[in-house]
């Protein structure tokens, strides 16, 4: 059996993202994947850095989770940096902003991170947009999440992380009463600390039998589910937008080798990961009607994925009641956004170093209540 400091379940964009923080650290990583690294909810986001939506209320629990989207923004160009060098491969980031167009009775988003354009100005910065918009530009950005988790992957391997892939970690392993790693269908590890970031199926990994060697039990309760998500891509002679286009039933993402991102469906069908033709067509129709080109580009590739959600909302980031088990799950519509933060939180917790935030509003504590 190997012997490990800890051990990450699951390598989407948050599980290579902490492992690489744990290895930073000097803890001896493994990372157990049942299928390839990156391939789920991570592979099927089109990667936007989103982190200007509107401010909630004070008190509101979002108010936090905009305090971390904000914080996890503004590492994100050091770790890029970090992932690029240690990788070879660049991800696609690309820094031009989103456009934001509104309805007639929308209201105008306060941020000090966007800016109203004056009459006339949407038309110049993207003048295949057909129609008059009132329109906010966010200082966001994109990436390609694809291309980040090859190059996480690789700066993993490039660290010393161990990666088993292939089977599905099936139980936590437990002696005396002590978490001591876990068991796939084929192998058992030990590490004294486990983390679940097995995003939509987090819960899956937590229905598995807690019950330890002395005949106590454990357990602890996620409860995350999948939230389908289907998009679309096309490819044309020339790139017909330079920024991020968000509309109320559409947006759209342009990537420098010549794809344009159109997105997406929010489904809540279960485990379900087929393409459907017509919402794919629906979302081809929407990026049409915004931009006419669209229509006359070829679809390049259309997919779906399955983004863990939660009944607020809100990502489950700490610790459990089993000493040792960690979760980082529930990221939602923004785990690749949110990815930076919470390898450098859930580290923190870890190895015992004060969070730089208040991870009371995540903590999977709120669910048992
Ligand atoms: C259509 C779409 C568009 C999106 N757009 C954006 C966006 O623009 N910006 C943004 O920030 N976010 C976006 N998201 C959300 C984002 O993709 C997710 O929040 C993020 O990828 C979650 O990462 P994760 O590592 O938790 O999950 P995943 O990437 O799903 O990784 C979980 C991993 O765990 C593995 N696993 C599961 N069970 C086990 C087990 N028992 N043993 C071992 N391994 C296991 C899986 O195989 C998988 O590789 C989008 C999602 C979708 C679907």
């Amino acid at each position: 059996m190997t012997h490990h400091d800890a051990i990450v379940c699951g390598a989407g964009v948050i599980g290579l993202s902490l492992a690489l923080e744990l290895r930073k650290r000097g803890l001896r990583v493994l990372i157990l994947e049942r299928a390839a690294p990156g391939g789920e909810s991570s592979h099927a986001a089109a990667g936007m850095l989103a982190c200007c939506a509107q401010e909630a209320p004070e008190s509101h629990p979002h108010r936090a989770l905009h305090a971390l989207a904000e914080a996890s923004y503004r590492m994100y160009p050091g770790f890029v940096r970090a992932v690029e060098t240690a990788s070879g491969m660049k991800v696609d980031l690309r820094r031009e902003g989103t456009l934001q167009l509104l309805d007639a009775a929308e209201p105008l988003p306060s941020s000090e991170s966007s800016r109203v354009l004056a009459p006339g100005e949407l038309a110049r910065l993207e003048p295949r947009i057909a129609g008059e918009y009132r329109a906010v530009l966010l200082n966001e950005a994109t990436l390609d999440p694809r291309a980040l988790c090859v190059a996480l992957e690789r700066a993993a391997r490039h660290d010393n992380i161990d990666l088993a892939t292939g089977s599905p970690v099936t139980s936590l392993r437990f002696e005396a009463g002590k978490l001591t790693g876990v068991r796939t269908d084929r192998a058992e590890y030990a590490a004294p600390i486990v983390v679940n970031c097995c995003g939509a199926w987090s819960a899956e990994l937590e229905s598995v039998d807690l019950e330890s060697s002395d005949g106590t039990t454990a357990s602890t309760h996620l409860p995350t589910r999948p939230m389908k998500g289907q998009m679309l891509s096309v490819v044309g002679a020339v790139p017909v937008v330079r920024h991020t286009i968000c509309a109320h039933n559409v947006y759209l993402v342009p990537r420098t080798d010549g794809r344009l991102l159109i997105g997406a469906t929010v489904e809540d069908v279960g485990f379900d990961k087929r393409v459907v033709p017509e919402a794919i067509q629906r979302l081809h129709q929407a990026a049409a009607d915004l931009i006419p080109d669209i229509g006359e580009m070829k679809i390049h590739e259309a997919w779906a994925g399955l983004r863990p959600a939660t009944p607020d909302d809100l990502p489950i980031l700490g610790p459990t009641s089993i000493p040792g088990y960690f979760v980082a799950t529930g990221h939602f519509r923004d785990g690749i956004l949110l990815a930076p933060i919470t390898a450098r939180v859930m580290a923190d917790l870890i190895t015992g170093a004060p969070p730089a935030f208040d991870l009371a509003p995540f903590s999977p504590d709120r669910f048992a209540k």
